[in-house]
Protein backbone atom coordinates (compact mmCIF):
# COMPACT_ATOMS: atom_id res chain seq x y z
CA UNK A 1 0.00 0.00 0.00
CA UNK A 2 0.89 3.28 -1.04
CA UNK A 3 1.83 5.67 1.98
CA UNK A 4 -0.91 8.24 1.33
CA UNK A 5 -3.42 5.18 1.18
CA UNK A 6 -1.84 4.28 4.63
CA UNK A 7 -3.13 7.71 5.44
CA UNK A 8 -6.75 7.47 4.40
CA UNK A 9 -7.62 4.09 5.77
CA UNK A 10 -6.11 5.03 9.46
CA UNK A 11 -8.56 8.45 9.61
CA UNK A 12 -11.47 6.14 7.36
CA UNK A 13 -11.26 3.51 9.67
CA UNK A 14 -11.44 6.05 13.01
CA UNK A 15 -14.29 7.60 11.26
CA UNK A 16 -12.27 10.92 10.15
CA UNK A 17 -12.96 12.55 6.92
CA UNK A 18 -9.62 12.23 4.78
CA UNK A 19 -9.08 15.91 4.05
CA UNK A 20 -5.61 16.75 2.70
CA UNK A 21 -4.64 18.69 5.68
CA UNK A 22 -5.09 15.47 7.77
CA UNK A 23 -3.42 13.19 5.35
CA UNK A 24 -0.44 15.34 4.93
CA UNK A 25 -0.69 15.71 8.70
CA UNK A 26 -0.77 12.11 9.64
CA UNK A 27 1.61 11.03 6.60
CA UNK A 28 4.19 13.79 8.16
CA UNK A 29 4.05 12.51 11.93
CA UNK A 30 4.30 8.76 10.96
CA UNK A 31 8.04 9.90 9.38
CA UNK A 32 9.57 11.58 12.21
CA UNK A 33 10.67 10.70 15.55
CA UNK A 34 11.13 14.01 16.17
CA UNK A 35 8.19 14.52 17.93
CA UNK A 36 6.87 17.80 16.33
CA UNK A 37 4.74 20.51 17.87
CA UNK A 38 2.34 22.19 16.35
CA UNK A 39 4.63 25.15 15.16
CA UNK A 40 6.82 22.79 13.79
CA UNK A 41 4.22 20.45 11.47
CA UNK A 42 2.78 23.49 10.68
CA UNK A 43 6.07 25.49 9.04
CA UNK A 44 7.06 22.00 7.69
CA UNK A 45 3.38 21.08 5.86
CA UNK A 46 3.14 25.07 5.14
CA UNK A 47 5.20 24.72 1.53
CA UNK A 48 3.57 21.62 0.42
CA UNK A 49 -0.18 23.00 1.85
CA UNK A 50 -0.28 27.07 1.38
CA UNK A 51 -3.88 27.25 2.36
CA UNK A 52 -2.87 25.61 5.91
CA UNK A 53 -3.50 27.19 9.15
CA UNK A 54 -1.95 26.22 12.78
CA UNK A 55 -6.12 26.20 13.78
CA UNK A 56 -6.45 23.53 11.25
CA UNK A 57 -2.96 21.65 12.10
CA UNK A 58 -4.42 21.81 16.21
CA UNK A 59 -7.67 20.57 15.32
CA UNK A 60 -6.38 17.79 13.48
CA UNK A 61 -3.71 16.92 16.09
CA UNK A 62 -6.35 17.08 18.77
CA UNK A 63 -8.50 14.86 16.33
CA UNK A 64 -5.86 12.07 16.02
CA UNK A 65 -4.87 12.00 19.45
CA UNK A 66 -8.67 11.37 20.52
CA UNK A 67 -8.96 8.34 18.07
CA UNK A 68 -5.70 6.87 19.31
CA UNK A 69 -4.04 7.14 16.33
CA UNK A 70 -1.07 9.95 17.86
CA UNK A 71 0.16 10.80 21.31
CA UNK A 72 0.29 14.17 22.93
CA UNK A 73 3.52 14.65 25.54
CA UNK A 74 4.56 17.83 27.49
CA UNK A 75 7.79 18.10 27.14
CA UNK A 76 10.29 20.19 29.54
CA UNK A 77 9.62 22.94 27.56
CA UNK A 78 5.49 22.76 28.43
CA UNK A 79 4.78 22.57 24.66
CA UNK A 80 2.45 19.47 23.03
CA UNK A 81 4.40 17.29 21.47
CA UNK A 82 3.29 14.82 19.13
CA UNK A 83 3.82 11.81 17.72
CA UNK A 84 2.70 8.85 15.60
CA UNK A 85 3.93 5.98 17.37
CA UNK A 86 1.42 4.68 19.60
CA UNK A 87 3.15 1.61 20.50
CA UNK A 88 4.24 1.27 24.28
CA UNK A 89 8.22 3.35 24.43
CA UNK A 90 9.67 5.75 27.06
CA UNK A 91 10.40 9.26 26.36
CA UNK A 92 13.62 11.02 26.57
CA UNK A 93 13.98 14.90 26.86
CA UNK A 94 17.56 16.58 26.90
CA UNK A 95 17.51 19.31 28.85
CA UNK A 96 20.05 21.36 26.46
CA UNK A 97 18.86 20.76 23.47
CA UNK A 98 15.25 20.24 23.62
CA UNK A 99 15.19 17.07 21.94
CA UNK A 100 12.92 13.76 22.85
CA UNK A 101 14.19 10.55 22.11
CA UNK A 102 12.20 7.36 21.89
CA UNK A 103 13.87 4.13 23.68
CA UNK A 104 11.69 0.88 24.80
CA UNK A 105 10.51 -0.07 27.83
CA UNK A 106 8.47 -3.15 28.91
CA UNK A 107 5.77 -1.02 30.30
CA UNK A 108 3.37 -4.34 30.45
CA UNK A 109 6.25 -5.58 33.35
CA UNK A 110 6.49 -2.40 35.06
CA UNK A 111 5.45 -2.52 38.67
CA UNK A 112 3.28 0.02 39.97
CA UNK A 113 2.08 -0.35 43.34
CA UNK A 114 -0.97 2.19 44.72
CA UNK A 115 -3.03 1.73 41.76
CA UNK A 116 -5.37 -1.05 43.00
CA UNK A 117 -8.90 0.11 42.02
CA UNK A 118 -8.27 1.94 39.27
CA UNK A 119 -7.92 1.98 35.01
CA UNK A 120 -5.04 2.64 33.36
CA UNK A 121 -5.72 4.19 29.49
CA UNK A 122 -1.93 5.28 29.10
CA UNK A 123 1.26 5.07 30.52
CA UNK A 124 3.74 7.55 30.04
CA UNK A 125 7.09 6.89 31.00
CA UNK A 126 9.68 10.17 30.79
CA UNK A 127 13.08 10.85 31.75
CA UNK A 128 15.01 13.59 31.06
CA UNK A 129 18.74 14.49 31.36
CA UNK A 130 21.62 14.81 28.65
CA UNK A 131 21.88 13.09 25.19
CA UNK A 132 25.18 11.75 23.87
CA UNK A 133 25.39 14.99 20.97
CA UNK A 134 25.06 17.48 24.05
CA UNK A 135 27.39 15.80 26.01
CA UNK A 136 30.21 15.74 23.16
CA UNK A 137 29.99 18.93 22.42
ZN1 LIG B 1 20.79 17.18 23.56
ZN1 LIG C 1 7.82 8.73 20.99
Amino acid sequence: MKEIDCAISALRSKNIRPSIARIKILEYLSHTTAHPTVEVIYHSLLPEIPTLSKATVYKTMSLLVEAGLARLLYGEDCEAHYDANISDHGHFQCTRCGRIYDFTVDLDNLEAEGLEGFTVVEKNIFFRGACPRCLSD
